[in-house]
């Protein structure tokens, strides 16, 4: 079964992320004049409506917010990973994100879980998902 891998189409407002994704980074935009840090992109904050923004690198951490689990085959280009998780990821600096928790067919995703970015390639694309850690691991860092 072919699995045709929908790529993401770039544009000038979230070209940003997905070559940072492509160097290993997750990064957000950040509003040069409120800072408020927004994802997805967008040409405009969404808390000021100023049309000045950076990429912010963040730290990749996070928390499963809430999640489902895929058992229909609505996409061709998924026809053959079901069943798979789409999860909310909360990241610690604020904004969510809609991903997979990896393993994708895992049935151990629970709300709460903390996970850490981790980018898989997709036909040459660098996919962000998110993996579990254990609560230790992303506070006792230095
Ligand atoms: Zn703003």
């Amino acid at each position: 079964m072919s699995r045709a891998f929908i790529k993401p189409v770039l544009t000038d407002v979230n070209r940003g992320f997905w070559e940072a994704a492509a160097d290993g980074v997750l990064s957000v935009q950040r509003c040069d004049d409120c800072l408020e840090l927004r994802y997805p992109p967008a040409l405009r904050c969404p808390e000021c409506l100023s049309a000045n923004w950076s990429w912010q690198p963040l730290s990749g951490r996070g928390e499963v917010l809430s999640y489902i689990v895929i058992h229909q085959k609505y996409n061709a280009a998924w026809a053959d990973r079901v069943p798979y998780n789409v999860a909310i990821i909360q990241l610690e600096e604020g904004p969510r994100m809609i991903s997979n928790v990896v393993p994708l067919s895992g049935g151990d995703v629970e709300v709460g879980m903390p996970v850490q970015v981790v980018f898989e390639d997709e036909d040459g694309v660098a996919i962000p998902r998110f993996a579990p850690t254990a609560p230790d691991e992303s506070e006792g860092e230095s």
